[in-house]
């Protein structure tokens, strides 16, 4: 065959090739699993939660047990995917409705594991559907590796809830993400459990991450589950200055204090959901921060404040 004729039939099976394979991938791909980077997966029924999971040649790292229905739909979906014992799941954070669920997991031979800080309230304040994790961790850092694929495990202060961790998969280039970030949302409603200044310090930390790809816990954004980039983490950033702006500039015209929530607007951010809705609560949560001083807030343990 000539070379170059040769050049043309090599080039066209790999094309067939490259074809068939992403049609198989997107067929065998269980209801509610989208493929975020190699075998990292996000997996999210409607609920309004993402779960994440990792698969490796020695087993599964999965992150975010949410509750028992979703959980057992989480551990299905990964057995769609792959035949690999699911060997970890990670709890992001302490809080009920993220951190339940977990009981579906150690049924099924997993290790749960959570923030020491995390871990403390769950014991103190067991969910009803609510499993106290395996095992715990402490400090600021810790590394999983299993089957050659390694998980950072990155504990960035008082931002949110108890022992919020953010995880990084370095080779791949992918994190979770829970409640620090969501794109295209306004903040959670009262902006509950959130220490402002801390969460907005972690926010930069989580800009120094070197990372392509996000699953967020909550997403607004039209393909959620797909995940985010690094993007999402700067606009929620600016969207917190800038509605402490926007306030100041309230304050600055001389409107009454206890006004301003109710007058307050970013039209930036109109598009936004729950702009209409919430943009009020949030305005009186940073104006009663600034006013009151941050809360919530713990002492340092000697690890909480990097500076
Ligand atoms: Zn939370």
């Amino acid at each position: 065959m000539l070379p170059v004729k040769r050049l043309f039939v090599a080039i066209l099976a790999m094309l067939v090739w490259a074809d068939f394979n992403t049609t198989v991938s997107a067929q065998t791909l269980p209801d509610h699993v989208a493929r975020i980077a190699g075998d990292v997966y996000s997996y999210g029924p409607g609920n309004e939660y993402f779960s994440m999971f990792v698969v490796t040649s020695e087993g599964v790292i999965a992150i975010e047990s949410v509750n028992t229905e979703h959980a057992t739909g989480l551990l299905q979906a990964i057995r769609k995917v792959t035949d690999q014992p699911v060997k970890y799941m990670l709890h992001s954070h302490n809080h009920w409705d993220h951190a339940s669920g977990g009981q579906v997991f150690k049924d099924a031979g997993a290790t749960t594991l959570a923030h020491i800080e995390a871990f403390e309230w769950m014991k103190a304040n067991t969910g009803r559907d609510m499993a106290v994790p395996d095992e715990s961790w402490s400090g600021t850092r810790k590394d999983i590796t299993l089957g050659g694929t390694t998980i950072e495990l990155h504990y960035l202060g008082m931002n949110h809830g108890l022992g919020m961790t953010v995880f990084r998969l370095p080779e791949q280039k992918v994190v979770y993400i829970a409640d620090i970030v969501t794109p295209e949302r306004v903040l959670f409603s009262i902006v509950p459990d959130f220490n402002i200044r801390e969460w907005e310090r972690s926010l930069e930390e989580i800009l120094k991450l070197d990372f392509d790809k996000a699953v967020y816990s909550h997403n607004e954004k039209a393909d959620a589950s797909q995940g985010g980039t690094k993007q999402d983490a700067a606009d929620n950033l600016q969207f917190l200055r800038d509605l402490r702006a926007a306030i100041y500039a309230e304050f600055k015209k001389g409107t009454n204090p206890m006004m301003v929530p109710d007058i307050v607007q970013i039209p930036k951010y109109k598009d936004w959901a729950m702009y209409d809705q919430w943009l009020a609560m949030n305005a009186w949560r940073l104006l009663l921060d600034d006013w009151m001083g941050p809360f919530p807030w713990r002492p340092d343990p000697g690890y909480q404040v990097k500076k």
